[in-house]
């Protein structure tokens, strides 16, 4: 298929074999988790936040290697950000893997992240994709457990 394809299966594989940020943070102030029952995907958010910024974030679970990689990749892109950068990628990627924004014509901060514009072709894995990012909104929003909805 196309480059962007080859592209995100490599990305996505070297994620899942070297997860960024995974383990559980001793001194987290907001916490959150997420289920996706579709494909078994489970995973546990650990945040530090002060004065607003994400000064640490990481994550545990288990999953497919969608799911995992797009937690690695999502504690990567938010780490340092405010509350509110953090919460608009959140929506920049939920509306790319949703169909809603295309990474390539409309303005976005998503960067990396576009490896994952790919699960479109594959409806069955946009959950996978998206989980960690429900999981994020709600740790954001003091909720313990992410809506998928
Ligand atoms: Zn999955």
């Amino acid at each position: 298929m196309s480059e962007l394809n080859e592209l995100y299966q490599e990305v996505i594989l070297e994620h899942n074999k070297n997860p960024r940020n995974f383990g559980e943070i001793k001194d987290a102030n907001r916490t959150a988790e997420g289920n996706n029952p579709l494909c078994g995907d489970q995973l546990k958010l650990y945040l530090r936040i002060e004065d607003n910024i994400i000064k640490d974030i990481s994550f545990v679970g288990q999953g497919c290697a969608i799911s995992k990689a797009s937690a690695s990749m999502m504690t990567q892109a938010v780490k340092n950000k405010t509350c509110e950068e953090a919460e608009k990628l959140f929506s920049e990627f939920h509306k790319m893997v949703t169909g809603k924004l295309d990474p390539e014509t409309e303005e976005n901060s998503l960067g990396k992240l576009k490896v994952f514009a790919g699960v479109l072709e594959f409806p069955a894995r946009v959950k996978c994709a998206s989980l960690s990012w429900h999981t994020l909104h709600a740790a954001l929003n003091n909720e313990k457990m992410a809506s998928t909805e």
